[in-house]
């Protein structure tokens, strides 16, 4: 298995406070690893760090194996993000806004409606390309901005509270969705949430408590050990 994300002895404060304190772990291609906190835990700030919006303080980030301070650009290209805030333009259609993406982001303009097509298809919004992001209700929203953020293929899925302000029905859709993606396109997905009834048994879990890491490991192996 590959190794997309290694994070070591990692550490953030703001001020006296630590954010993230002395955290260490690594996620999976093909894996689902959920990463579990309640507000405050430090999950923000580790996706700020590694998505570079923030400036590491201590500790070291590996993408596949490479060094992130290192080798900043091969990591970010490697690397899907959905936002916690939703950021697709609200008067631009779907596809305009992926056609958007992909031209800011220099991918090559061959195949991109296709390209698109096929995305939107695997999110099951395919009929919801052409209008307007302001008409499609949250749950599309997010499925769009899981779009977007696939189109230019990265090997890793980063999502912060991708399900906040969603209902069950479509909470439960985009969690389904990502799983499939995950073990079809070997993809390591890191997945933020509050909420525990979005990991599933074959999942990695982190569990983020005050900036530290209090338990970590595979789903069903933890739920042995707690029995
Ligand atoms: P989460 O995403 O799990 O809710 P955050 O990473 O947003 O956690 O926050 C971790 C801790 O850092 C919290 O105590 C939060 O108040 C603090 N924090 C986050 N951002 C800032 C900031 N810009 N300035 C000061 N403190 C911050
Ligand atoms: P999240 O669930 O992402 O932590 P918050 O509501 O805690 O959401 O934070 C929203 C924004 O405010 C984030 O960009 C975070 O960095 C910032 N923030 C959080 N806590 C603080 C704080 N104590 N002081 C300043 N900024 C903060």
């Amino acid at each position: 298995m590959d190794t997309g994300i290694e994070v070591n002895n990692l550490s953030y404060d703001y001020g006296p406070k630590k954010a993230l304190d002395d955290i260490s772990f690594s996620a999976f291609s093909g894996k689902f690893t959920a990463l579990l906190g309640p507000n405050g835990a430090g999950k923000s700030t580790l996706y700020h760090l590694l998505t570079r919006i923030m400036k590491l303080q201590s500790g070291q980030i590996r993408i596949f194996g490479n060094d992130l301070k290192k080798s900043p650009l091969s990591a970010m290209a490697s690397m899907g993000i959905v936002f916690q805030q939703q950021t697709l333009d609200l008067d631009l259609t779907v596809r305009q806004n992926l056609k958007y993406f992909a031209a800011l982001h220099g991918l090559p303009a061959q195949d991109l409606e296709n390209r698109i097509t096929e995305r939107l298809k695997s999110l099951d919004i395919e009929d919801r390309g052409d209008e307007k992001v302001r008409t499609l209700n949250g749950g599309h929203r997010r499925r769009a901005e899981i779009a977007r953020a696939l189109l230019h293929n990265p090997r890793i899925l980063l999502l912060d509270e991708p399900t906040v302000g969603l209902d069950v029905p479509s909470r439960k859709a985009i969690v389904d969705y990502v799983h499939m993606l995950c073990r079809k396109e070997k993809l390591t997905v890191l997945w933020a949430t509050h909420l525990v009834d979005e990991v599933m048994q074959e999942d990695d879990l982190i569990i983020l408590h005050q900036g530290k890491i209090c338990a970590q490991g595979n789903v069903s192996k933890l739920s042995e050990e707690h029995k």
